[in-house]
């Protein structure tokens, strides 16, 4: 049988149809419908946000909530991080905007404050960091710098559904956070996403930019697009929030035989465990290093898929190594290069159980054993 890197959290048929039933008496389909707001309050509170407003995709909700603080077309520089997937560069990008690489840390992947002071700009507008792998950025030195420096910090928080920082929804820090409910998250509504903020003022043009800027029947007064979760996405969402916890527990078990498996390794680095985070384990990221180990990352994801287990280079390449964007005049980034070349992301999902784990860990460990 095949392992994929990923599989779909679903609810039960039975249980999606009991959710749907209102939607045909109703014929509510989309536009903010009473699903939708079910959906809203209950993910506000899952989330631990004071603010939500949800979205067709993460992306859109990304490439909106960028728009809605007033960055779009004002010729700015945006700071991230060239390790992350591809549309969190396509959303600074799309609005207009240039993105300024900058450097990760070696342990956790995330942006290193310690390297944004020195890319920042007097066009500078903006941070837009990525919680990679559900792992948290070092939030509280970016805010200092933000607030030094007078510039707005979007994080992208596509991978950190659920995770908290003591104690406090991670969608709480910064001025706004993008989350994604695609079908390959931790949480999904098929397609989704969503903004948490806490500025009462972006709730409005948040609204409006994502149905075309339409404020009343008979007022305009902004360009907007069409970004808005229908109600079938929204039942789904209501459907997979009530087994939640369960998945991510699922997923807390695998990471421990993953653990098990691979700590002692040499030449295999593992994720850090974060001081102050309650996890959501949405990624399992080993970085292969050939000098020790005795093979390449490539090496490793070869074997795998001759085994029938398919891995991720996720991320690989960096953004900055990509045609679209390598002719930006960034800063060098080496140990975001360095790691897109060394890590694969191993499979990780709710339905994976202990057996594949340690099948998975049997192929990855097999030459060491011959
Ligand atoms: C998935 C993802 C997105 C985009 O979200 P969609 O819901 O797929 O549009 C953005 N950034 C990161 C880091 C992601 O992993």
């Amino acid at each position: 049988m095949s392992i994929f890197v990923t599989r779909s959290s679903m609810p039960s048929y039975e249980d999606y149809i009991k959710e749907i039933k209102s939607i045909f008496e109703n014929h509510h389909l989309t536009n903010m419908g009473p699903v939708y707001k079910k959906l809203q309050h209950s993910l506000m509170e899952y989330l631990d946000v004071p603010q939500l407003s949800m979205f067709v995709n993460g992306h859109m909700a990304l490439e909106i909530v960028i728009q809605a603080m007033g960055l779009r077309d004002s010729g700015g520089e945006v700071i991230t991080t060239p390790f992350t997937f591809v549309s969190t560069t396509h959303a600074i990008t799309r609005n207009g905007l240039k993105p300024v690489f900058c450097d990760i840390k070696p342990d956790d992947y995330t942006i290193d404050p310690e390297k944004i002071e020195a890319l920042i700009t007097d066009k500078t507008v903006a941070i837009v960091p990525v919680h990679v792998y559900g792992s948290i950025c070092d939030v509280e030195a970016i805010e200092a710098i933000a607030k030094k420096r007078n510039l707005k910090v979007i994080y992208d928080a596509a991978h950190a559904f659920g995770v908290k920082y003591k104690d406090r929804g991670i969608g709480c820090y910064g001025d706004a956070a993008m989350f994604s409910f695609h079908a390959t998250k931790v949480f999904n509504t098929i397609e989704g996403g969503a903004v948490t903020f806490s500025d009462e003022s972006l709730r409005k043009s948040l609204h409006s930019l994502k149905n075309f800027g339409i404020k009343t029947e008979e007022y305009v007064d902004e360009i907007g697009g069409n970004a808005k979760m229908d109600e079938f996405r929204a039942a789904m969402g209501v459907c997979n929030l009530k087994n939640i916890d369960n998945c991510i527990a699922a997923r807390g078990a695998a990471v421990h035989r993953y653990n098990e498996r691979l700590s002692s390794v040499k030449g295999i680095q593992l994720m850090t465990v974060q001081p102050d985070v309650t996890p959501n384990y949405a990624y399992y990221a080993v970085l292969f290093e050939p000098s020790k180990f005795g093979e390449t990352r490539d090496d490793v994801y070869e074997r795998l898929k001759t085994n029938d287990i398919f891995a991720r280079k996720y991320f690989y390449p960096a953004i900055n190594e990509m045609d679209c964007y390598k002719n930006s005049n960034n800063e060098e980034t080496p140990i975001a290069a360095e790691i897109s070349r060394k890590v694969l992301t191993l499979p990780m999902y709710a339905d994976l159980t202990i057996e594949e784990v340690d099948r998975i860990c049997d192929v990855i460990l097999t030459h060491k054993n011959s």
